[in-house]
């Protein structure tokens, strides 16, 4: 098959978080499985050029409609480790991806509307026509229904569409400004409740509503979070269209791209190391304490990657490096946060820890870094209110870090607690489960309790009780890389 995958990131050129990884991951995948694949992404300034190879013209003076006139855009082509990206950059006035950032600007509900009409006016001048066009996230909810309300009327009626939502918190909004801009015009027709309509909003369009109403099929990155989207409020108010689309919307798990992510050959860790041999761990763990100048000791190591976000349980995450520092374990924090207050609360954190020699909070984006914090950590904790499918508990799996995971969504698809999980033999279960979110719960539990509440989960019991982390990672090491 021919795919063309369209997105808003694809690492490592450009990350933010895991769809980076699954868009380039998937992309591979399908083609050593013989597909013929392409991607179309955003030409922002700010992207990582470094790992773009003979970037070159592809389609100068591309001109796309936009509020009746049309933008000029030259289309540049280059292999990212292989991949074949096409990106599109706009020359107007706008300046839509010259922002110094990937998302959070004030227009971004048009930047993307915009990008998204781009790419298929690529397609149609450039004679391209694939077989599937893979949408991903809110970024390209409106391109299957330019598709299929504009496109298909003008050469493109074959092309089938599967959209995979990574995270449904955020859908992309916009008026009917998004109707006049896109051609799409027509504003009775497209704020019904069965097509864009925002189910709680009735003067906002929903991009994501509209990507999950028009494409053939629907997926989200783990089938936990696939039925906690249709009967919980993890859906944030689409569970109703995804009821309306069960035929054609499934969980499908994601997956991390063992040849990246792999500790045998991992460029960014200065020690070499598998599952039968982990000396190579043990030289990380020192490389990243002089690195990150903490006390070397037998200590164990815990660490927390990922965007600093309610989602990702952040009061959990400040309360684990308390906990951990408390009962004699060193904890590593890398992170970035988009909102100021969070972000304030762990520069104030940062500033506070900055002499103990058990502790670093590392603030910001660090792709280098965080490989050898996977590599050199002993735990990795996974806090999240809710979590999709969530990447850092198999990166850390796979680089013998065991994950203390949160009970939700794609975490319990893929971290089986040791010690009470029914549903897979002993030699399987690879981590720690827990699902209270309330800190004070956690150290008021004792285990006479934990058992017989069947709150048993809280990995904080699982530290304490079990012993710390140097005999976790023995037993459950080799099994789990
Ligand atoms: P998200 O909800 O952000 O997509 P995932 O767990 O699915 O979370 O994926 C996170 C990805 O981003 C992982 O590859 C992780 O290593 C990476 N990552 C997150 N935060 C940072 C950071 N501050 N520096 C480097 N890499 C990060």
């Amino acid at each position: 098959m021919y795919i063309v995958q369209v997105a808003s990131e694809c690492a490592p050129v450009i990350k933010a978080g895991g769809l980076g990884d699954v868009v380039y991951g998937l992309s591979r995948e399908l083609e050593n499985q013989g597909h013929t694949v392409e991607l179309i992404l955003p030409m922002y300034d700010c992207m990582r050029y470094d790992h773009i190879w003979g970037l070159h013209e592809a389609y100068l003076d591309l001109m796309v409609p936009w509020y009746g006139a049309a933008i000029r855009c030259h289309v540049y082509c280059g292999w990212v480790h292989g991949r074949l990206c096409f990106f599109i950059g706009p020359q107007s006035d706008d300046r839509f991806f010259d922002r110094g950032c990937y998302y959070g600007c004030s227009d971004d509900n048009m930047r993307f509307a915009f990008f998204s009409k781009a790419a298929l006016e690529f397609l149609l001048r450039s004679n391209k026509r694939p077989d599937v066009i893979h949408c991903h996230d809110w970024q390209t909810g409106l391109l299957p229904v330019m598709l299929f309300e504009i496109y298909k009327y003008n050469g493109m009626e074959y092309q089938r569409v599967c959209y995979t939502v990574h995270n449904f918190k955020h859908q992309g909004m916009g008026g009917s400004e998004v109707l006049a801009a896109t051609g799409l015009n027509q504003a009775a027709y497209y704020f019904q409740y069965d097509r864009l309509r925002d189910n709680f909003n009735p003067f906002a369009l929903n991009y994501m509503k509209g990507g999950i109403t028009y494409s053939n099929f629907v997926t989200t990155v783990s089938p936990h979070h696939a039925w906690e989207a249709r009967f919980s409020e993890e859906g944030y108010g689409l569970g109703h269209t995804l009821h309306a689309s069960q035929a054609r919307f499934k969980g499908v798990l994601n997956g991390i791209d063992y040849d990246v992510w792999n500790p045998a050959v991992d460029r960014y860790i200065p020690h070499h190391y598998t599952a039968d041999n982990l000396n190579g761990k043990v030289k990380n763990k020192k490389a990243l304490r002089e690195r990150l100048l903490l006390r070397d000791s037998d200590q164990p190591l815990v660490c927390y990657i990922g965007r600093l976000d309610e989602q990702k349980g952040v009061h959990l995450v400040h309360h684990a490096i308390y906990y951990s520092l408390s009962k004699g374990a060193q904890f590593v924090l890398l992170g970035s946060a988009t909102e100021p207050g969070i972000n304030n609360h762990f520069q104030h954190e940062k500033q506070f820890l900055n002499n103990n020699p058990d502790c670093h909070l590392e603030l910001g984006f660090n792709e280098e870094l965080s490989h050898l914090i996977y590599a050199g950590a002993d735990m990795i904790i996974v806090p999240s209110n809710y979590e999709p499918c969530g990447l850092t508990q198999m990166i850390g799996l796979r680089y013998g870090t065991v994950p203390i995971v949160r009970g939700v969504g794609g975490l319990l698809d893929t971290v089986f607690d040791r010690d009470y999980d029914g549903t897979k033999p002993p030699e399987e279960r690879n981590g720690y489960v827990f699902y209270q979110t309330d800190p004070q719960r956690w150290s008021r539990l004792s285990i006479e309790e934990s058992v017989s509440t069947n709150m048993h989960r809280s990995y904080l019991n699982n530290w304490y009780f079990k012993g710390w982390a140097t005999t976790i990672l023995g037993a459950t090491q080799a099994k789990t890389m």
